[in-house]
């Protein structure tokens, strides 16, 4: 089966326009680069984004601590994984680069902290 697709890389502020053709091997037109190339395999084959998001605080001078996955996530698991850090709640005071979370949703994933909360 051989299957065309578009796709606009989003390696650097360039943004190609790539045409990808998959059929016995991948083929990318209109990359500028090899980094380009990479990213149009990697989102056919195992597609994934770095996340970012909150976890609620309590007793903290905020009420929120924003934090990130120490590796890319799976595309499909970045909702999933989004949603579950909503349901989070950690006590004040939070470091900075604290692991919030081990291994989110098994992906092999930690969440840690990207900024200090102190304590009220
Ligand atoms: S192909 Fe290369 S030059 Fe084009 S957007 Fe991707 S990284 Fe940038």
């Amino acid at each position: 089966m051989k299957i065309e697709k578009e796709m606009i890389c989003i390696v650097c502020p360039n943004g190609c326009k790539l045409e990808v053709t998959y059929e016995e091997s991948i083929t990318v037109k209109n990359a500028l680069c090899p980094k380009g190339v990479q990213y149009a395999r990697d989102e056919l084959i195992n597609p994934v984004r770095n996340l970012t998001s909150t976890v609620k605080v309590l007793e903290g001078v905020l009420p929120l601590v924003s934090v990130r996955g120490n590796k890319p996530v799976p595309k499909d698991k970045v909702s999933e994984i989004v949603r579950f850090l909503k349901t989070l709640e950690i006590k004040a005071p939070v470091e900075f680069q604290q692991i919030i979370y081990k291994d989110i949703l098994n992906t092999g994933v930690d969440i840690i902290a990207t900024r200090r909360v102190e304590k009220k």
